[in-house]
């Protein structure tokens, strides 16, 4: 491969707190190593249409603090189209753009193996407010996302003190119930709802019967937007709007909320900041290195690349979604490796689970 001379930068999918501080670590970490710096706009759409500005530091000046993401963020079917790769790899050729870093979920890291399948080298970054990217242990945004949640779990608390009532309130995570369950625990919930391990409703229901009988006035049940309830005509129905109407009937007052998109904004938090820092600057070192084709993956604390496709695939298995011939390029030792990764989730899932029901009282 020859010498990478510019590299493009750009967010994709969900936007997460964060992901600023990762473009500006790209950045300047790039030019302090003598590259020019493009930022690619709205994400993979912005490929194909040709978007491309160039970053320098006074364009980074200053957005490390900030939320969203200055580069736009897009959904683009087309992409996952030859035609739509065909006119991302011309927009890579006119601007001769040699390398991209694409900060994003699981959908981009598709896109990123794509693009460097077609030979433009890329490394994703794993940027999204739900970590639900199995892999890795940790995605930027994830923090900022819980401490907003728990602000506004908070503040739910302190009017349902005041008048001794229930507050529902669902939050994003989409398959993945980090962010529920992590917030449940720290603001003191009497009930949490999770797509990864079965709910007691009936225990639950009644935990909160029993606690409102002993003199218990603010109750907060915290539901994970990926658990649905399924009535008797097959429709699904969102768990948190269910367990509301149940709980209002037969146990006392009790509101829903929904925080959805509330929580994708905000400044990043410093556990965000650094992360976002670390993944940017050694995705751009991965690519100095003339490698292509991985993720920067947290792990215990260290920042190592992993190949996307192995990623992707542990994901699927961890989601049991893993579709026909996913495993056939694996060996034994491979397969072992994601087995252990989609053990470590779930026996920390389950720890925290559980955590988050010994101590509802
Ligand atoms: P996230 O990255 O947060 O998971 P999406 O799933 O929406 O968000 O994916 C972001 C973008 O990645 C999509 O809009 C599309 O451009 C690209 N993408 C998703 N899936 C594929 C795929 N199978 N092949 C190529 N590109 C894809």
């Amino acid at each position: 491969m020859d010498k990478i001379k510019k590299i493009g930068v750009l967010t994709s999918g969900g936007d997460a707190p964060g992901m600023n501080a990762a473009i500006r670590a790209i950045t300047d970490k790039a030019i302090e190593q003598g590259l020019d710096v493009v930022a690619v706009l709205g994400g993979y759409s912005g490929l194909i249409n040709d978007k491309v500005v160039p970053m320098t530091m006074d364009t980074v000046n200053g957005i490390i603090k900030r939320g969203g993401t200055c580069i736009y963020s897009d959904r683009c079917p087309e992409f996952a189209t030859e035609e739509g790769m065909q006119k991302a790899i011309a927009t890579c050729k006119k601007h001769k753009i040699d390398a991209i870093v694409a900060i994003g979920g699981d959908g981009t890291f598709r896109g990123a193996t794509d693009l460097s399948l077609h030979g433009i080298p890329t490394v994703g970054v794993a940027g999204t407010i739900d970590n639900d990217i199995t892999a890795t242990d940790y995605t930027v945004g994830f923090d900022t996302a819980m401490n907003t949640v728990l602000d506004a779990l908070d503040n739910f608390m302190d009017t349902c003190e005041s008048h001794a009532r229930c507050n529902v309130v669902e939050v994003m995570g989409r398959d993945c119930g980090d962010i529920a369950v992590r917030t449940a625990i720290a603001s003191g919930a009497i009930a949490v709802a999770i797509p990864e391990v079965p709910f007691d409703e009936a225990e639950a229901l009644d935990r909160i019967k029993r606690a409102r009988a002993a003199g218990k006035r603010g109750m907060i049940v915290v539901v994970s937007e990926g658990v649905f309830h399924t009535d008797e005509n097959g429709n699904k129905i969102p768990y948190g709007e269910y367990f509301t109407e149940i709980c209002q009937r037969d146990i006392m007052e009790t509101r829903f909320a929904r925080l959805a998109h509330f929580v994708r904004g905000g400044n990043p938090t410093l556990r965000d900041r650094l992360t976002a820092s670390r993944m940017g600057v050694r995705a751009v070192e991965l690519l100095l290195e003339g490698k292509s084709d991985l993720i920067v993956i947290e792990e215990d604390g260290k920042y190592v690349p992993m190949d996307i496709v192995f990623a992707l695939t542990t994901d699927r298995m961890y989601k049991k979604k893993l579709k026909d011939g996913d495993l056939d390029k694996y060996g034994d030792e491979d397969i072992a490796a994601m087995k252990a990764i989609c053990d470590k989730r779930t026996a920390e899932i389950k720890e925290l689970y559980k955590i988050a029901n010994d101590i509802a009282l």
